[in-house]
This record gives structure tokens, C-alpha cells and sequence, in this order.
């Protein structure tokens, strides 16, 4: 999961992309409204944690754009002000949820998980493609009745790869999805996660399609 983070707080920010990338979510960090206008117009984020009271351009006014152009990225409004028009304003201006700082993190992921299922149509939190399983919430994954532990990045990339199960998902958009902007990536990094994850998960679910990626399920025939 990729996630734009709009803090024009250094401390806030720098905290919660840090806290956000430990859970092997990749997560950019931009400080004001205009900065962040210029990356949602120019990247693919899974969802936007958006502060309101930002220097050049308020958050709100980022927000009404963003849709204004069709954009359907979640957004979830994350700032001090409790006051109940604020709240509305923002849901009225396309927001899919609300968070008034401070918050917890847990509660955090909690609701970016939720967006996340919303936007892809599904009610129940277990991802399973045949008899492996994987839970976003508790971070648990199983083949059958047998536990598996995995790291996350591990976790980051099988996720990605199971919520679209039989899909070639490109070394690119995996590449996306686990490093956000001035990480350090190692070109055979996804390969190596791709060996990991066979190796404890068996060499039977995931497939590679030489050239165009890699996804999970039953393999293609052909
Ligand atoms: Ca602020």
C-alpha cells in the first residue's frame, strides 16, 4: 500500500512516515498544499492521509481538486481542528474519513485498511486465494492450517499480489507499492522477496511470468 502523507508539521510527519513505513507500507511525505496537488496529479497513491491547516494551499482545497478531476484516491482528513463543521466541509468535499489528531496509530491503520477494502469492493478482511490466507489486520498468513511468518516486506508484496489474485502484477508497480521516494532499492530487490516468499510459502501459488511480472493462484495454462 502507498501512502501520501500531507503534514506540514515536521514532527508529526517525520513520525508517522516512519511508523508507517516499519509496517512495510510505503509512505511519502509532502509539507504543503501546492506539493501535494503536484504529486497526486503526478503518482498513483492507494490513499492520502491529509492534514487541513497547510501552508500555500489548504488541505481542503487540495481535497476539492483531487475529485474535481475525477480522482477517487481515499482520502482520509487527518488534522487538529475538532470542531463539527470542519468535519463536514470535509466529507462534503469528497473525504472518506476523519481522524482528529492526536490519534493512535493503531487506529490509524485500522482505517486505512478500511478505505482500502471499501475501494476494492470487499467486506471480508481475509485475503485467500486457494488455501492460503492472509489477514491485513492481525498480519497473519496461513497455507491451510499452517501458520507462515513473513516480514513486511514480504507481507507488503504478497498482499499486493493477492488482492488481485491471477493478475500480472509488474516488478514496477510491486517496486511502488513497498518504496516511497528517496528509499534505497536494490534492483533485484523484488526477486528476492519473490524467492522468500516461495520458499516459506511453496513454489506452487506464486508464478512468474518472465518479462511481465509475477501473480498468485492457480497457474495459467499455456
Ligand atoms: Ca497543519
Amino acid at each position: 500500500m502507498r501512502v501520501l502523507l500531507v503534514e506540514d508539521d515536521t514532527m508529526i510527519g517525520e513520525s508517522l512516515r516512519e511508523a508507517l513505513r516499519r509496517q512495510g507500507l510505503a509512505a511519502d511525505w509532502v509539507r504543503d498544499g501546492r506539493a501535494a496537488d503536484a504529486a497526486l496529479a503526478s503518482e498513483r497513491f492507494d490513499a492520502v492521509l491529509l492534514d487541513l491547516g497547510l501552508p500555500q494551499r489548504g488541505g481542503l482545497e487540495v481535497l476539492k481538486a483531487l475529485r474535481a478531476r475525477g480522482d477517487l484516491t481515499p482520502v482520509i482528513v487527518v488534522t487538529a481542528r475538532d470542531a463539527l463543521a470542519d468535519k463536514v466541509a470535509g466529507l462534503d468535499a469528497g473525504a472518506d474519513d476523519y481522524l482528529v489528531k492526536p490519534f493512535e496509530l493503531d487506529e490509524l491503520l485500522a482505517r486505512l485498511r478500511a478505505v482500502e477494502r471499501r475501494r476494492a469492493g470487499r467486506t471480508s478482511t481475509v485475503l485467500a486465494v486457494a488455501d492460503l490466507t492472509l489477514d491485513p489486520a492481525t498480519r497473519e498468513v496461513a497455507r491451510g492450517s499452517r501458520a507462515v511468518l513473513l516480514s513486511a516486506r514480504e507481507f507488503a508484496v504478497l498482499q499486493a499480489l493477492m488482492e488481485r489474485p491471477g493478475a500480472i502484477v509488474s516488478r514496477a508497480q510491486l517496486e511502488d507499492r513497498l518504496y516511497g521516494w528517496g528509499e534505497e532499492l536494490e534492483s533485484n530487490a523484488i526477486s528476492v522477496y519473490m524467492h522468500q516468499l516461495r520458499r516459506k510459502l511453496g513454489d506452487d501459488v506464486l508464478h512468474t511470468v518472465r518479462g511481465l511480472g509475477y501473480y498468485v493462484g492457480p497457474a495459467k495454462q499455456g
